[in-house]
């Protein structure tokens, strides 16, 4: 008989969810506005510190095409992202029939590269293209050198689009991931460390730009009696249902952090006695990572096929890492800037079970399969 699945990473409540859906119930505020709708946003602005504005919306996709449109990207405009990551960090840059020009990443955090970043910018200036606005990824949770993207976003005056739908609980240098940006992002779809099922936020730092998003969340309603409008809207506001969910999980984001760093501890104690096998750490004390996902580069793509089978055939989910942008039949034809690193990620990387509800079995399970791979 097939042992019960162990996933990567599934939704994990903390117990008082339901207590703030039942709210919802109660007072009939079953609609994309509410209570825990603007509580919610409240918990994370005191969360995020740093004089944030918190607008909650339907997904991480929706804050980070709102956030183009704020950021002014128009058709035929360039946009920088990270190549090495998932494609909801691109796709609204083709929403809005802009081109992404795609950075390579570093191999310390593998997020993007800095050098890879500036070469991009001057050559896109060079021939007369100046990128609207660069977006950095904080993957699995790893802060991305934001020192080195933000002294060469300020020199060139470009604005800065975080996508932090993986790093809610990171911190660089002791500010928190998701508070960089000129325009941040969150996600809390159902793998993330903290979910309202399917759901997302921007994070400004001024209060006008997030009544902006809200009013473009919201279908752009002119202030009149009838349904007026000046601009095109979109329907992106957060549900008062889901950001219910949302509140519970706020009262236990801390304990997920904390649970999500001891499985990245666990895998530490495995992998320091595999040489073959090296494990995605914070490479100095600037950095600090929720660990969303623990995630393990091995010596070949063979290697790492047969390591993922392995766990497969145990019943337990694993991922390989995510497949670059460049590399993407759908954004072949977009510029690309950067060596190899994140390709060689691509083909020996991969993702283990991470999540915060993993029990002891769990990780025995996931043990057995490492020392039976590799001999231990
Ligand atoms: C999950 C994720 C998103 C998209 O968030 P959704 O809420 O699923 O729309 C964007 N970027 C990255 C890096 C993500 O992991």
């Amino acid at each position: 008989m097939q042992q019960e699945k162990i996933w990567l990473s599934s939704p994990h409540m903390g117990g008082t969810e339901q207590k703030y859906v039942n709210e919802a119930f109660d007072t009939n505020w079953v609609a994309p506005l509410g209570p825990n709708v603007n509580n919610f946003e409240t918990d994370l602005e005191n969360y995020l510190t740093q004089d944030v504005f918190v607008g909650a919306l339907s997904s991480g996709t929706a804050a980070l095409h709102l956030g183009l449109i704020l950021l002014d990207v128009k058709p035929g405009d360039e946009v920088i992202c990270q190549s090495m990551t998932f494609s909801a960090s691109a796709n609204p840059i083709a929403y809005l029939g802009a081109t992404p020009v795609f950075i390579d990443s570093e191999m310390e955090t593998w997020n993007m590269c800095p050098i890879a970043l500036e070469k991009a910018i001057k050559d896109r200036i060079s021939k007369g293209k100046n990128p609207k606005a660069i977006i950095p990824v904080h993957l699995y949770g790893m802060p991305a050198k934001m020192d080195e993207i933000k002294a060469i976003a300020n020199q060139y005056q470009i604005p800065i689009l975080e996508d932090s739908a993986e790093a809610l609980g990171s911190t660089y240098k002791n500010q928190k991931c998701g508070t960089f940006g000129d325009i941040s992002v969150l996600s809390f779809n159902g793998n993330k460390i903290i979910t309202t099922s399917g759901g997302g936020a921007m994070v400004t730092h001024t209060k006008e730009l997030k009544d902006k998003a809200v009013f473009l969340s919201t279908q752009a309603r002119d202030n009149a009696p009838h349904y007026q409008h000046s601009e095109i809207g979109y329907n992106y506001r957060m549900s008062n249902i889901c950001a219910g969910i949302g509140r519970g999980q706020m009262e236990v984001l801390d304990k997920h952090v904390n649970l999500r760093r001891a499985n990245h501890q666990f895998y530490c104690e495995i992998f320091s006695k595999i040489n073959d096998v090296k494990l995605l750490t914070e490479p100095n004390s600037d950095f600090y990572s929720n660990h969303w996902l623990s995630a393990i580069l091995l010596q070949s793509y063979e290697q790492r096929e047969a390591l993922r089978l392995a766990f497969e055939t145990e019943n337990i989910e694993t991922r390989p890492l995510w497949k670059p942008m460049h590399l993407q039949p759908v954004f072949q034809n977009a510029p690309y800037y950067g060596e190899k690193v994140s390709e060689n990620l691509f083909e020996k990387g991969l993702c283990l079970p991470s999540g915060s509800n993993l029990t002891d079995s769990d990780r025995a399970r996931v043990l057995n399969v490492i020392e039976n791979f590799f001999k231990l």
